[in-house]
């Protein structure tokens, strides 16, 4: 009988035994994929191969400069807000965010502190190279996400030449920071561009611990006019010809409120441009088609 008794109780622990194993391995079993940092840097070898399979390849590159923004905004103002857009983007739609790249056009701010303008050549090689290298580790559609104002020929250029050669991957450029319209009322009295209110207000989101709106209002963010051209003729000195002091509007009228709606348009707006993306076949399809065709143009039909 004590035998009896002790051997109910064996079974009954073992039973409890296995039992607490099998709900151990539910509890595994129900829980969703491990959490992935979107953050390429922060990841282990075996956690980035995971990474590019569940971004389906599709990796974001912010894209910034180091140069002045007005008295009140730190130099790194356009890869702060950047970063910060497409981080908190691909957390929504997963991506891999590639590192902080600041290697931009910005040779109008060279007689400003701080400003680091590499060479056009280099720029551009460089940028070839690290979307080469991104693509060589799997990320066959790379979106870059644009900081900076002064980048817009240059990026868009930089995507005209991937027609040069063939590559086996893709480069989407998002190149839009606010909403045209919506959100609360704005207050500026002059060009709202270049540590403006748009973008004080979206660095008092991304890095408030940076920004010294007591200085916003000690130089002047107004345009300078001191050429005497039409609108669409260009030269490479309008810049410094408008806004010699690298700030281009009132950041002083700047709320937070206004940053937090612009912010949350730019996230989704990014996470809206994964998405498209990933589901995006066709370009790819048509950048073969086309590097296979310009091998003989003569043999190409209309
Ligand atoms: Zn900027």
């Amino acid at each position: 009988m004590l035998f009896k008794i002790r051997g109910m109780k064996t079974i009954l622990a073992i039973a409890f035994f296995l039992c607490s194993l099998s709900t151990i391995a539910k509890s595994q079993s129900n829980a969703t994929a491990p959490q992935l940092s979107v953050h390429w840097e922060e990841l282990t070898a075996a956690d980035f191969r995971e990474g590019i399979h569940r971004s389906q390849g599709t990796c974001v590159l912010p894209f910034g400069i180091l140069e002045k923004h007005g008295p009140h905004l730190p130099l790194g103002t356009d890869l702060f807000n950047a970063r910060y857009a497409a981080l908190h983007a691909a957390e929504k739609e997963y991506a891999l965010v590639f590192p902080e790249y600041y290697f931009g056009q910005i040779g109008e701010a060279r007689h400003e502190p701080g400003t680091i303008a590499y060479s056009h050549d280099l720029q551009l090689a460089l940028l070839q190279e690290t979307t080469d290298e991104m693509a060589r580790n799997g990320c066959k559609k790379i979106i870059i996400v644009n900081g900076h104002g002064g980048n817009e020929w240059m990026l868009r250029y930089f995507a005209q030449t991937q027609l040069e050669k063939p590559h086996d991957y893709v480069v989407y450029l998002f190149d839009k920071r606010s909403p045209d319209k919506g959100g609360p009322p704005k207050k500026s009295s002059i060009t709202n561009w270049h540590a403006g209110e748009d973008e004080t207000a979206k660095m008092m989101i991304a890095r408030p611990d940076t920004v010294h709106m007591d200085r916003a209002a000690t130089e002047s963010g107004a345009d300078q006019h001191r050429q005497n051209l039409a609108d669409d003729v260009y030269t490479g000195i309008w810049w410094y010809a408008r806004w010699p002091g690298h700030y281009s509007g009132e950041g002083a009228v700047a709320t937070e409120e206004l940053g937090q709606f612009q912010m949350d348009w730019w996230v989704n707006a990014v996470a809206d441009v994964i998405r498209a993306v990933k589901a995006d076949d066709v370009s790819l399809e048509l950048q073969n088609e086309f590097y296979e065709k310009s091998r003989h143009p003569l043999e190409t039909q209309p």
